[in-house]
């Protein structure tokens, strides 16, 4: 290997690393940019009982760019979570899932609806962010029983006890908890039982794994069981087909959302949803 062949290796490489970083730093103009213009959207993902009833819905984030269109989470939150903008615009996604909460309380119909919303490691870790949640609750005079708060394994894994102090604080005030892509992190049994959870979602490729007779039906059962013996709900995501509704099912798990149910949805659409939807009467 020559000296020469080398040089032009890592010129090759910088080059690469340049316009990468170019291409973040304007994205990441972009992001910041976006926040103060209102480019930011939330759509909500109905979610429902195996009768199809509907028991809420999950907060989504979007991004309306003016060139690029629709922009989906998995393309910038990880950026937004490395620069800090998660935190201002965490603060926006938790007003705004909790305005619209507040608006489906004003109707009785509606009054039983859950809000999940997701919250990054970033947010959650804040000392402000207990003041935060309620602050948003309070402004938007949501009710904190039907707000839900989506978690990942590795927040959670975080400082465990600090995390449980945190999430039992919040607990109080009647905030639930859910632990989000549930089987693809890291999750131990051996402190799982301790955390104040009221759910645990079932990452969608399990379900997928599911339907095509690999070890996702074993591992939906496995959950489902896990959720029943701790008294926590299982909630399956990601559900396109009859065939993996009749999986989860069987699996033992009650609740499910997914595009068999519904997409996302923007409020409009969402209103016209719930018009026609049938509605779970009771708290699930
Ligand atoms: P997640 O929390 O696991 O959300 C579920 C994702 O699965 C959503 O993708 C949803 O559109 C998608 N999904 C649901 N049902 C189906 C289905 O039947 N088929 C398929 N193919 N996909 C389905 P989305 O909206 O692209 O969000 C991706 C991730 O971005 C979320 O995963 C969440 O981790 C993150 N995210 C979204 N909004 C926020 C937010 O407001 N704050 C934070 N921190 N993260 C967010
Ligand atoms: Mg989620
Ligand atoms: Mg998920
Ligand atoms: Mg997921």
């Amino acid at each position: 290997q020559s000296k020469a062949a080398g040089r032009n290796t890592s010129t090759w490489f910088e080059a690469g690393m340049e316009q990468r970083v170019a291409a973040r730093a304007a994205l990441e103009a972009d992001l910041r940019q976006a926040l103060g213009e209102g480019q930011f959207e939330l759509h909500y993902q109905p979610q429902c009982d195996l009768r199809r009833q509907m028991t809420g819905a999950e907060a989504l984030l979007r991004w309306r760019h003016p060139q690029r269109g629709m922009v989906p989470p998995g393309e910038f939150i990880a950026l937004t979570e490395e620069t800090g903008i998660i935190i201002p615009l965490g603060s926006w996604v938790l007003r705004t899932a909790c305005a619209q909460l507040a608006r489906w309380a004003d109707d009785a119909r509606t009054a039983q609806l859950r809000m999940a919303v997701n919250v990054s490691a970033q947010q959650f870790h804040r000392p402000d962010f207990v003041e935060q949640v309620l602050a948003a609750l309070a402004e938007t005079g949501a009710r904190a029983d039907r707000l839900k708060l989506e978690l990942t394994e590795s927040l959670l894994l975080k400082d465990v006890e600090a995390t449980i102090a945190r999430m039992e604080l919040l607990r109080t005030e009647g905030v639930g908890f859910s632990l989000d892509d549930f089987g693809t992190g890291y999750s131990s049994l051996s402190y799982l039982h301790r955390l104040p959870l009221e759910q645990l979602k079932i990452d969608r490729s399990f379900v997928w794994d599911a339907d095509s007779g690999r070890h996702g039906k074993a591992i939906v059962h496995t959950i489902a069981g896990l959720g029943k013996a701790l008294r926590i709900e299982v909630m399956a995501e990601g559900v396109e087909t009859e065939a993996q509704l009749e999986l989860i099912r069987e699996g033992g798990c009650h609740l499910f959302q997914g595009y068999l149910y519904s997409r996302p949805l923007p409020p409009d659409a969402l209103q016209a949803f719930i018009e026609q939807a049938s509605l779970a009467a009771f708290p699930v």
